[in-house]
């Protein structure tokens, strides 16, 4: 799945998945990325969140209304991914499939990412340069 948070010079802002969502498909599984709030979810009022790994467990958490909320509650867009990932991390699930990345982006243009997983990345752009920088995603390993 690729996310893509977005915020324009005017304050507009939006979310959007692109998901082959095949490797962990079942048949008649429509996965995460289309359900407005597990896979992704925008509040121009408040931020974006995007989520990429096995769907089962964003759909489960409901993972980006969620992190959107963090945020709209005063969190940090760090804060708000990594709190997120928490969420992941408390379900009962097979250790190999606690896979799970969620990237934010607020209102003010501020950004991060959190994951289940140790060295992953996110790419970002903020119109002051031709091309995209990475920056690691948090790692929030499970507890235990
Ligand atoms: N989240 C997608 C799904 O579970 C898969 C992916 O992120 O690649 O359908």
């Amino acid at each position: 799945t690729v996310n893509y948070l977005a915020l324009d010079d005017r304050g507009r802002m939006a979310s959007a998945v692109s998901t082959s969502g095949w490797a962990f498909k079942w048949p008649g599984r429509a996965g995460d990325s289309p359900v407005i709030g597990a896979g992704n979810y925008c509040d121009a009022r408040v931020g974006a969140a995007a989520c990429t790994g096995f769907g089962e467990l964003s759909l489960r958490t409901q993972l980006a209304s969620r992190c959107v909320g963090f945020l709209e509650a005063g969190a940090t867009c760090e804060e708000a991914a990594v709190r997120a990932i928490e969420l992941v991390n408390r379900l009962q699930v097979d250790p190999a499939e606690r896979i799970m990345h969620i990237v934010v982006l607020d209102r003010d243009g501020n950004h991060a990412a959190a994951s289940t997983r140790a060295g992953t990345t996110y790419a970002w752009r903020d119109g002051s340069q031709p091309h995209c920088q990475l920056s690691p995603r948090t790692h929030v390993p499970p507890e235990g």
